[in-house]
Order: structure tokens, then sequence, then C-alpha cells
């Protein structure tokens, strides 16, 4: 019989469906009415026919209490209401009733109805029921889901707090960093934000030196910040994370900081630590290091995240940093070569001008120079010849010849010394090198001045020229020195004064030659500091143009400026060195001068007047005394 309905149930699916999804259609929810043919087709399968045939075929309560409960569940999945479905199964019972009544008997059908009567209402029942349950499960699904929602929300809503704060902190330090090039207020920043963080208790920033052999902490924060003050470690002996961490410019961790550990035991004692690099554009520049002194917990990946992040800014800025130090000691360092080179400038042009005024001032003593003895020989040549060399006696004759003749003389040896000083120059001064006696070129120069000395009253003495051996020099040359310098110390010491020559043999010493050193020392005016180089120049007079004398012996009867320019030209021609002394000038009191002349006995020349020049160079003011220091007199 169940079989049969079952059979008859399947034959008319093509009549029952259509008519259950009309009935659906024109009787059910809104919902119903969306669904297309197909949902519902697929629902009345599942759902009434389903259960309908098993629970006839069956005939058993256990399974079709299930399905019943099954479908139940799906309807209120699908929020259908519980009267709904309700209608939905009355219609069936309808529809069957229908094709029983089409198919059968009324006696027939009405027994068949019959057997399914239980069933049906069984049906209705469990339906009523399994509402109950289903929509309560469901219920509960939701509020646990619910629950789990808002767990998930408030976790959610923390994390989103913590990267909030971490962003906060990462742009806190990136403007920090872009603010300012000052390496202490960029590392203040630094420690500052990071120790900021809930997890990290303390944080420091190490740098390392030059060298790369020490990194000492250069910015600390946080909970006992004042132990890791100061503190710094030996790159060649740590084996620390912190100088692993410099050393392989890789990131550390250790959640145990023990005795291994050395002097870092002491100053992160027991707890997280975590050490990142920071590197430059080109080197290792330190690091920075966090570390957990209260709990003992490892650190959250946005946190190591986030302190990597601070270290690559922080790299790039001290890089920055570094970059803008160089740039302002390059500043400075241009600024200094501008000024230098200005006043470098400055004293050319001082010089300049002075070499102008000198040249200037030697043209007016050139000429004045030149002058005075074309006068005379003009006069006495105007002499002979409106008075008629025959008319004359023969004494005036020879007067006024020997007048032409001195001032021819003079001429010449201004002529000559110009050309010297050009030779001296041009470096082309040619010296006729032979065994000579200074001893004797000293006694022929004091010879010529005898006259001069006389004339003047002033006493010449000489000492230990017999001391002095023979050496090698152009003898001509020796005396045309000796002559300047002696002349001058006549000319510049006032009548009744006193010139004194002494020489002495400085004896080979080590590596240091034999030479002789000549001083001529008068009771002169003496020459002032700032003017005990500059005589030397050619050209160079003390006094002005207006109060040059012609005469080579008067008192201060200054020359055209060459005498010394010459004599120093030929002494270091010979290998030697020239060089004055005196308190200054005061033409009262007369402190006097002392000339050091110091020639080598064999000629060395091009060595020592090397040699002399570097110190010149170097130590003008004291070049007596570094040579005759290094010679050691005996
Ligand atoms: P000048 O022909 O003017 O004498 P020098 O070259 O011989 O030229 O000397 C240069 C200057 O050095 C002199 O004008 C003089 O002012 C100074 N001078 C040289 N020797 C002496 C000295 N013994 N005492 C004082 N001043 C001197």
């Amino acid at each position: 019989m169940r079989d049969s309905l079952a059979a008859w149930l399947r034959q008319n699916e093509r009549t029952l469906v259509p008519g259950w999804i009309k009935m659906v259609r024109s009787r059910g929810g809104d919902r119903d009415r969306q669904l297309t043919t197909k949902e519902l087709e697929r629902q009345f399968f599942v759902d009434f026919y389903g259960a309908l045939v098993v629970a006839i075929e069956r005939d058993a309560q256990e399974p079709i209490a299930e399905v019943i409960e099954r479908i139940a569940v799906t309807r209120v999945e699908q929020e259908f209401q519980l009267e709904e479905t309700l209608d939905i199964l009355f219609l069936l019972k309808e529809l069957i009733w229908e094709s029983l009544l089409q198919s059968n008997s009324a006696e027939g059908a009405l027994s068949r109805m019959r057997l399914i009567e239980p069933t049906f209402n069984q049906c209705l029942r469990l339906m009523g029921w399994a509402f109950t349950r289903a929509s309560h499960k469901l219920l509960s699904e939701r509020l646990v889901e619910a629950e789990f929602m808002t767990r998930r929300l408030t976790m959610a809503t923390e994390e989103a707090d913590r990267a909030l704060a971490r962003l906060r902190i990462l742009y806190n330090v990136s403007r920090a960093i872009s603010s300012t090039l000052d390496q202490k207020q960029i590392l203040a920043a630094v420690v500052e934000n990071l120790a900021s963080v809930p997890q990290i208790d303390r944080c420091a920033v190490w740098l390392a030196d030059g060298q790369a052999r020490e990194l000492s902490v250069a910015a600390v924060r946080g909970i006992e910040g004042s132990r890791l003050e100061g503190a710094y470690l030996s790159l060649d002996e740590d084996r620390s994370i912190v100088a692993r961490a410099f050393q392989t410019r890789q990131m550390q961790i250790t959640s145990e900081v023990d005795a291994q550990e050395g002097v870092l035991a002491s100053l992160f004692p027991q707890r997280s630590l975590l050490v990142v690099p920071l590197q430059g554009e080109d080197r290792p520049l330190g690091v920075i290091s966090a570390d957990r002194l209260v709990q003992d917990r490892p650190f959250e990946t946005a946190v190591i995240e986030m302190v990597q992040s601070v270290a690559e800014q922080v790299g790039i800025a001290l890089h920055n940093v570094f970059l803008y130090q160089e740039l302002l000691r390059l500043n400075q360092h241009l600024d200094q070569r501008v000024r230098e080179r200005t006043e470098e400038l400055e004293r050319l042009n001082r010089e300049l001008a002075k070499l102008d005024k000198k040249k200037s001032d030697f043209i007016a003593i050139a000429a004045h120079e030149l002058k005075t003895p074309l006068t005379l020989i003009q006069g006495y040549a105007e002499m002979l010849a409106e008075g008629g060399a025959e008319s004359m006696s023969p004494e005036l004759l020879e007067r006024q010849v020997a007048g032409i003749l001195r001032g021819t003389e003079r001429l010449r040896t201004i002529v000559e010394d110009i050309i010297d000083v050009s030779l001296i120059d041009t470096q082309v001064l040619a010296l006729n090198s032979e065994m000579v006696s200074l001893a004797h070129i000293l006694e022929l120069t004091c010879h010529d001045q005898a006259e001069a000395v006389r004339e003047r009253s002033i006493t010449l003495e000489t000492e230990g020229l017999g001391s002095l051996p023979e050496m090698e020099g152009d003898a001509l040359r020796l005396h045309q020195v000796f002559s300047n310098i002696i002349g001058n110390a006549i000319k510049y010491t006032p009548d009744g004064g006193t010139v004194r020559i002494g020489a002495r043999h400085l004896e080979a010493h080590g590596d240091q030659p034999a030479f002789v050193e000549v001083v001529v020392a008068d009771s002169g005016v003496g020459i002032d500091l700032e003017d005990q180089e500059r005589i030397f120049d050619k050209f160079y007079r003390v006094e002005s143009p207006e109060l040059h004398s012609s005469s080579k012996t008067r008192f201060m009867g200054a020359g055209p400026g060459l005498g010394l320019t010459i004599a120093k030209g030929i002494v270091e021609a010979h290998g030697g060195r020239i060089w004055v002394e005196s308190p200054g000038y005061d033409p009262v009191r007369c402190p006097g001068s002392q000339f050091h002349i110091l020639l080598p006995v064999r000629s060395a020349w091009g060595d020592f007047q090397k040699s002399s020049a570097v110190e010149q160079t170097e130590e003008p003011r004291d070049r007596s005394k570094s040579h005759i220091g290094v010679m050691e007199i005996r």
C-alpha cells in the first residue's frame, strides 16, 4: 500500500509539483514569490515530497522525526514561517486527496487517505516541535557567533590601537629626524619615542668611533637608563650580541642575557634584549638596543619591525648629518682658504706696491747717483774746454783730470753694481773659484778703507784673521762682499765710532763641513728688526732717496741700495749665508749692527744654498741661532 503511494507520488510528480508551485506563488510570502521555479521544485522534493515518501515508506517514528527536523531546520534557515510551512503541507495533503479521488473510487481514496493520515498528523506534530528546536539552536548559534565576533572586534580594535601607536612613534621619529640635522636632537627623539612603546622598557643608541674599535652609548631613555649612560664596549674584545649586531650587520634577539654576555650582563640583567644595526650609506654606524627589564616576555613581531624601520630611518638621518657636517667643514675650509688667499693676495699687492716704490726710488737714486759724477765730469771738462788745457798749470790740469777720472770711476761702479744685481737675479753670476786667503782679502779691504777711516776718525779693528784657513772662493767677488759690508759699517757709524772685524774657523764636525765665519760689528745707528730681512732685497733703502748722498763713506751717505743685495748674492753663490743682528735703529744711542758672513771652506755651493734657503723660509728670525747651533762652534 505504502509502496504504491510512493510509486503514485513519483508518477504524479509532474502534475503535483507545478500545482504546488502555483499554490506557493499565490499563497506564499514575498520571498516565495521571488523564488524561481527551479528553486521551488528543489524545495518541494527536498522538503515535503522527500519527507512524506520517507515517512510513508518506512512507517517508523525515528527516521520521520529526523527527516521532519531536517525540513524544519532548512525552512527556518531560509526564514520561512512555521504557519506558511504548515499551509503548504495541508495544501499538499489536499492535492494528494484530489489525486486519489481522480484515480480511485471515493471509498478507495478514503481508505488510502486513512492510511496516510496518521503519518501526516505525526508529521505535523514533529514539524511544530522541530521548528521550535531549530529556531532555538539557530538562535544560540547566532549568539555564539555574535560573541565570537565581538571578541574578534575587540582584538582587532586593540591591534589597531597598537598599530596606531606604533605609527605615531614612527611618525614622531621621522618628523624629529627631518626637522633637524643635529645628531644629539635626532638621537634624543629616537630613544624618547622608542622607550614610550609599552613593550620596550629601555632604549639606547650606540655609536661606533671613527675606526670602529669601540661602541659607546650616545643616547638612552627608560627604566634604569642611567646604568647605560656613558657605557661603552671594545669591538675587538667584546663578544656580546651588541657587538655581534654591529659586526654582522644583522639584528640580534635574546631572551636571556646571562653571564656569558660579559659586561652586558650587568647592563641588561636577565631580560629580553633586541639589538638592531644602524647602517649608514657605506659603513655600519652603530646599533639600537631595546630591552625588557620588567616583563620577561619576547618582543612582538610588530615591535621588532618598528624598531627595524626606526633604525633604517636613523641610519639615513645619521648619514645626512655626517654629510651636512662634511659640508660645513668643507665650507669652513673653503672660507679659510679664501681668507688665506685674500690675505696672500693683499700681501703680494703690498709687496708689489713696495717693489714699485723701490723701483721708482732706485730710478731716482740711480739718476741722482749717475748725475752727481756726470756733473762732476761735465764741470771739469767744461773748465778744461774754457780755460784751455795749454794755459793751465800742470797741477791744475792734473787735479781736473783726476776729478774727471773719479767721476767716471764712480759711474763705472754704479753701472757694475747694476750689472751684478742682474747677474745675481738671473742666477748667472760666475765665480772664479781658486784657493784664496780670506785673511788677506780682509786685510786688503781694510786697507782700501784707510782713507775713510781716517777722515771719519773710525777705529777699525780686526781679530782672529790668523786662525783662518785657506779656502775655495772667488777672491775678487769676496773682496766686493767685504768692501760693501765694511764700507756700510763705516758709513752708518758716526764719526769716532768703532768697526770690529772678527773671524774664526769652524772645523768640520760629523756631517757638517768646515766653515769660516766673519762678523763685522759696528757701533753705528743699528737697524730696525723689521728691516733686518729686507735690507738684503735689491733697491731696499731704509732712508728715503732725498737723504741720499753720493759719498761712499760719509756718515749715513746711503747709496743706491744694491750693496747688500750683491753681497748676499755672492755669499750664497759660494754656498754661504749672510745675516744681520741689531737691537734696532737709533741714530742717537747708536746700538750698532753685526753682519755675519758664513762661508764653506770647500765649495759645496748647491747643497748648502738649498739647505740655507730652507732654513730661511722656515725661521727667518732665528737663522743665525739655528745654523750656528747645529755647527757647534769650537
Ligand atoms: P746702500 O747703498 O743704501 O748702502 P746697501 O744695500 O748697502 O745699500 O744697504 C741697504 C740699507 O741697509 C742701507 O740703506 C742702510 O739703511 C742699511 N744698512 C746697511 N748696512 C748698515 C749698517 N752697518 N748699519 C746700519 N744700517 C745699515
